[in-house]
């Protein structure tokens, strides 16, 4: 009989495709540079060490109400820390004014972070388009796709240099871009190109933004991973923030990776109002309230404490930022080892941008029949668009992939 549905195949998740065949795959050699998620030099996942103390304090404090439900807005004190986080508040009595301008509720990480603020823009500003880059996350487009936003592109990536294309983006948007529209950006670690803009460029998009009344919607997935420094990874947050009093923005915040709370979907959306009003503020809080409830009521709880234990106590930051320091320097330093491999070898083409890019991912430049022969014959997988996960990358596992690398260019 047929169904009452109107439905078709839609493609699989690449991602969580290629993880699945990676998965299946049992090549004694295989590497999977696909998923962006840390990986230790063993190609083992690394709870964090701050993480599993915070864990151990909360199963200590045996807090009665642990599993109780929270509010819609989320853990309110959570909140207070990822937004003090990402705009770099210091907790005092100054900051009041500014922090009057942020409405921030908590969201199913740093997807359920973008998903509600395309829901809550699409509700109430309407933007005529809102423009991705060209390359971006690919779930930008669905998730804007079903918030029934239009979407346009704007040039990102040059591929004859493998280097931003500021030039591209900027007149673009001058000339295309209409008040109004929404312009989503990167805040730092551009997935999947790992380029970013410099601070000079930022400062230029910023005045585009403000000249032309473009709305920025920046997405946080990578906040202190990056660079090992929260405050370097936030400065183009910050500094959109802080420019003028009166700028809307908004931020969708994630703790995914800085934290490796992957399954456990912490994140914050912060809408930042164009004046310092509690009532606005509120009104705002009360109408993402309104979104949350008809879809999933509240976030998850139990991720979000583990954050919370961790920024309010000293001695347990200083940790957390020890361990960012861990993650995203082995990541350097296996762009660094995949660099040296391949010079080593003489492979044909340049290879700089491997170390030049920024956070999880190198836009490798290699074709998708590259990327295809790497898994049919050396079992390597990456993404079609030649986005490679270097953090699958190893001590032990670079060598090869530099060879196979070397032998599919050639
Ligand atoms: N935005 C970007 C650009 C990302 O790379 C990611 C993670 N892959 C996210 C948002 C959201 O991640 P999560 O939902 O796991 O927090």
């Amino acid at each position: 009989p047929s169904t009452r549905l109107n439905v078709a195949p839609v493609p699989p998740d690449e991602i969580f495709a290629l993880n699945g065949a990676y998965g299946a795959d049992t090549h004694p050699q295989k590497v999977s540079l696909g998923v962006g998620v840390f990986r230790t030099d063993d190609g083992k996942p690394w709870p964090l060490p701050v993480v599993q103390k915070a864990e151990k304090e909360l199963v200590a404090d045996d807090d009665l109400f642990r599993h109780e439900y929270t509010t819609i807005e989320g853990d309110v004190p959570f909140l207070r820390l990822a937004r003090d986080l990402m705009f770099g508040f210091e907790g005092k009595d100054s900051e009041e004014e500014a922090k009057a301008r942020i409405a921030s509720v908590q969201t199913v990480a740093g997807t359920g972070a973008n998903h509600l603020g395309a829901l809550f823009l699409g509700h109430h500003m309407k933007p005529p388009t809102v423009w991705l880059s060209n390359p971006s996350w690919a779930n930008h487009m669905t998730i804007w796709e079903l918030a029934d936003v239009p979407r346009k592109t704007y040039p990102y990536y040059h591929a004859a240099t493998r280097s931003f294309d500021f030039d591209g983006m900027m007149s673009t948007l001058e000339t295309e871009a209409q008040e109004g529209d929404v312009v989503l950006l990167h805040a730092c670690a551009h997935n999947p190109t790992g380029l970013d803009p410099n601070k000079e460029q930022w400062v230029a998009i910023a005045d585009l933004c403000e000249r032309k009344n473009l709305f920025p919607f920046f997405d946080s997935a990578y906040q202190g991973f990056a660079s090992g420094s929260v405050a370097e990874d936030a400065w183009a947050v910050r500094y959109f923030f802080t420019r003028k009093p009166d700028m809307e923005m908004c931020v969708a915040q994630s703790f995914s990776k800085n934290f490796g709370l992957y399954g456990q979907r912490v994140g914050a959306y912060h809408y930042v109002t164009n004046r310092s009003s509690t009532s606005l503020r509120d009104v705002v809080v009360n109408n993402l309230c309104h979104l949350i409830r008809g879809e999933f009521s509240m976030g998850p709880r139990s991720g979000c404490s583990i954050v919370k234990k961790v920024l309010t106590n000293d001695q347990l930051t200083a940790e957390w930022h020890q361990d960012l320091q861990v993650m995203s320097s082995r990541i350097k330093s296996m762009r660094k080892a995949l660099y040296d491999e391949l010079s080593r070898l003489q492979t044909p083409g340049t290879w700089e941008h491997i170390v030049e890019q920024n956070g999880m991912f190198s836009y490798t430049g290699l074709t998708p029949k590259q990327v295809y022969a790497l898994k049919d014959q050396y079992h390597i997988y990456l993404l079609k668009s030649g986005r490679a996960s270097i953090s699958g990358l190893s001590q032990k596992n670079v060598a090869y992939v530099a060879h196979a690398i070397d032998n599919v260019v050639r």
